[in-house]
């Protein structure tokens, strides 16, 4: 790990480009649990069918998910987001996985139940505070030359650690949207009602996030793609890279001719393709890779 750590830093010293791409796992030290997490420490739903959604292991919204992705280039990708804390049991939505209550047809279906899981998270992404891992890359925008940072987190940690080009992949938590029109609504939890409806057209209020079969924000996927196939260094941490769109942005980078470092306690099916794989924790690495 030392030789490695040593080897990375050198790249990173050398680089004036640096794009990063953020997983969950950057956030659990946090106190905010990962998919993975949440679903072995929960366990799997017994007998529980999501509220309208199809029970997918692999896949989102038809898309197969698993594997390196081939080629480069934003595949103009369908995706979203989640998480549910581990071994909590309160809520109707405990019985349920992650991933099925963060679809589109599960909040159609059963709005109360997705809503007050949105909520129950919102509460825990507010209580939670930055780590140093957060810090350390928000330390390393400030000295370097061109610095992107793509996050498939919703949860604004890394805004609040100091970073200020953040591409946020899936939305974020802490914002509301007009489920009919998709605008974005100030202040809308304090409106009446669970979820509350929209002041101008009365359609249900959604949470501010790509959900799985869902497209991503054009922009912010033409940057991310376009900041992992213009750099030099490309950082992976606390990404299981098996979603996609998001999966294919380290392997982008490699076909353009960047350097890959990946963070990340195990393997993923980037580990055997990427230039240095540092194995551990984010909070640990970081503050020592880019200290
Ligand atoms: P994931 O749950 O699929 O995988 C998390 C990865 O983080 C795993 O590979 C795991 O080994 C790694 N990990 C765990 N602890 C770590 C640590 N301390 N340091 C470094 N790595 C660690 O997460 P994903 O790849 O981001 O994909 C799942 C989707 O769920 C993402 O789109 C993500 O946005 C969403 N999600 C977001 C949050 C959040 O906003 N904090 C939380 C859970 C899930």
């Amino acid at each position: 790990m030392d030789e490695n750590l040593a080897k990375a830093r050198a790249l990173l010293a050398a680089a004036s480009r640096i794009a990063v791409l953020t997983g969950a796992g950057i956030s659990a030290e946090s106190g905010i649990p990962t998919f993975r997490d949440a679903m072995s420490a929960a366990g799997p739903p017994q007998g529980a069918r999501p509220p309208g959604g199809e029970r997918r292991e692999a896949t989102i919204g038809g898309d197969h998910v698993a594997g390196p992705p081939q080629g480069a280039g934003p595949p103009g990708g369908e995706r979203r987001e989640a998480t549910i804390g581990g071994g909590h049991t309160a809520g109707l939505w405990a019985q349920f996985r992650p991933e099925d209550l963060a679809t589109p047809e599960a909040f159609a279906a059963n709005p109360k139940v997705v809503w007050e899981w949105y909520a129950w998270r919102r509460e825990r992404v507010a209580k939670a505070a930055p780590n140093a891992g957060h810090t350390a890359l928000a330390n390393l925008e400030r000295r370097a030359a061109h610095f992107a940072l793509i996050t498939q987190n919703v949860d604004g940690l890394h805004r609040r650690a100091g970073s200020r080009n953040v591409i946020e992949l899936h939305g974020n938590i802490m914002i509301d949207r007009c489920f009919a029109e998709g605008r974005v609504l100030a202040a809308a939890d304090e409106l009446p009602g669970t979820p509350p409806r929209c002041a101008r057209c009365g359609a249900l209020v959604r949470p501010g996030v790509v959900w799985f079969g869902e497209m991503l924000p054009p922009k912010a996927l033409e940057d991310a793609f376009a900041a992992a196939q213009g750099c030099d260094v490309f950082l992976s941490i606390g990404t299981s890279t098996v979603v996609e769109p998001a999966a294919s942005l380290p392997f982008a980078a490699l076909d353009a001719g960047a350097s890959v470092i990946e963070v990340n306690p195990t393997r993923t099916p980037l580990s055997a393709r990427a230039t240095i794989v540092l194995a551990g924790a984010a909070g640990e690495v970081l503050p020592r890779l880019l200290g």
